[in-house]
């Protein structure tokens, strides 16, 4: 029976595991050296602020792997055989395999800053530096993080609430410069200092941390030779995939492993998924690494469907991802780039008081509207959905934008302006749509 064996339990590796026994009866084996339970990692966060428990994070109970007939072993893979099929593995004896799924994820970015490996200093990826940040931080009262992305938000919150204080360093001029425009920073920004405790430096970046004789972190110097007190830093500048044990001549990895459109790397019978994966060519405008849970599922999906014998490429539709800054959602659809791109025009609506912002983009010339971002208010994926692929107009989806909204009470206030405020701007006299198509986009 052939024996499909994935490196990782991840999200991406175990929704392989689980189509490839929806659709086989297939030998499946996963390997993993974090846990032997598949957890959500996105939930790390909760275990430190005790709202969960480590096993609470497991969405699976421990005799679903033996109904499905899925092994695990929890072992550290230290190298592949890819001429006789081999996985040499740190404590168990070598797997054979016949079709391999590499799911092995990222790690924490570090830019061999000095004293980056001192005691108390660390990136947040797995349940290994939850532990060693709960360690870490037992008697801390100032932490720095440097790098101010979704995981550094993450570390803020749950750092403030041990009330240990938090400084961010961040290179850019202004919050996620690199992804978010301006005033959709600007919104995050005074969002975030509005808790006691946090401080944003911008344009500040880490030049070294200073130990003290137990190697143990006490302060950092930024580039402009201030000295700031801290005994935890935090590294959230970013993650890459996690392929360094994977490097040697045989397999093609550049910063991820380089696959084609149905996931297959250049040796046959290997496919990589997720995370540590780099698209040859990526799909259309969407970035060639995808670092995000939804993109690992779908991948995950892909890939067992190739494996058990009707290959398809990887599709993921229209962009869109979500994430809380402490209190603030934020939703995005289609690509709003950091600036504005050649030929594109914006409308934004914003209520500061409310910490309420809609920012739409479209085409100047055709009015197609091409992306949103949204903080604040929550929109129905389905129904952008719907207007992206139709090629909807700015006026249509402003018109109808009451049909993406969760919340009918937002709208019975901020309608009105929303649509008069475009009406300003644009020159133009939309009103209300009256008509009630956008119901069968819902779920019945
Ligand atoms: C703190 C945090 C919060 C996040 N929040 C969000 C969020 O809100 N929304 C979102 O979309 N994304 C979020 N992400 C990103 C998301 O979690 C990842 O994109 C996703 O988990 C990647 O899944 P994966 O299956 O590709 O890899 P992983 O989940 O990284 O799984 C890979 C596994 O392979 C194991 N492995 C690697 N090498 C070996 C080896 N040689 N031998 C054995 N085992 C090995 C690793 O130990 C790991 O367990 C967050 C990430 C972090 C760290």
């Amino acid at each position: 029976m052939e024996h499909v064996v994935i490196i990782g339990n991840g999200i991406s590796g175990v929704t392989a595991a689980r189509y490839i026994r929806k659709m086989s009866d297939k030998r499946i084996t996963i390997i993993s050296a974090e846990s032997k339970y598949f957890f959500s990692r996105t939930a790390l966060m909760y275990i430190y602020m005790g709202h969960m428990s480590f096993e609470d994070t497991q969405p699976y109970e421990a005799h679903f792997w033996d109904k499905n007939n899925i092994d695990l072993v929890q072992d550290y893979v230290q190298k592949v055989n890819y001429d006789d099929k081999t996985l040499h593995l740190a404590e168990t004896t070598p797997i054979h395999y016949d079709k391999l799924i590499l799911a092995v994820g990222s790690k924490p970015n570090k830019f061999g800053w000095k004293g980056q490996d001192y005691h108390g200093v660390q990136g947040l990826y797995s349940k290994k530096d939850l532990d060693l940040m709960e360690r870490n931080t037992r008697n801390a009262q100032e932490a720095i993080i440097v790098g101010g992305g979704l995981i550094g938000v993450e570390m803020a919150e749950m750092l403030l609430t041990r009330n240990i204080n938090v400084t961010f360093l961040i290179r850019e001029d202004r919050f996620w410069g690199g992804v978010l425009p301006l005033e959709d920073s600007l919104m995050v920004k005074r969002h975030l200092e509005k808790h006691n405790g946090l401080t944003l430096r911008l344009e500040e970046e880490l030049e070294e941390i200073v130990a003290d004789e137990e190697k143990r972190a006490k302060a950092v110097i930024t580039k402009k030779g201030e000295r700031i007190p801290c005994q935890f830093v935090g590294l959230t500048a970013g993650v890459s995939p996690n392929v360094d044990f994977l490097k040697g001549d045989q397999l093609e990895i550049e910063r991820g492993i380089l696959v084609n459109p149905d996931l297959s790397a250049n040796i046959p019978d290997v496919y990589a998924i997720g995370d540590c994966a780099q698209f040859k060519q990526p799909n259309g405008q969407r970035k060639p690494i995808e670092q995000v849970w939804y993109t690992g599922r779908m991948m995950g999906e892909t890939v067992a469907q190739t494996i058990c014998g009707s290959p398809v490429e990887y599709k993921p539709g229209n962009w869109f991802n979500s994430a809380k800054f402490f209190d603030l959602e934020y939703q995005t659809y289609g690509w709003v780039w950091n600036e504005l791109k050649e030929g594109e025009a914006e409308f934004i609506w914003k209520n500061d008081e409310k910490e309420l912002l809609l920012h739409f983009i479209f085409d100047k010339e055709s009015h197609e509207f091409k992306a949103i971002n949204t903080f604040g208010i929550r929109m129905r994926h389905e129904v952008f959905d719907h207007w992206l692929n139709t090629n909807a107009s700015i006026e249509e989806v402003i018109r109808n934008l009451k049909m993406a909204n969760f919340d009918p009470e937002f709208y019975k206030h901020f309608e009105k302006e929303i649509i008069e405020a475009f009406n300003k701007q644009f020159d133009q006299n939309i009103k209300l749509a009256k008509n009630k198509w956008w119901k069968s986009l819902l779920p019945q």
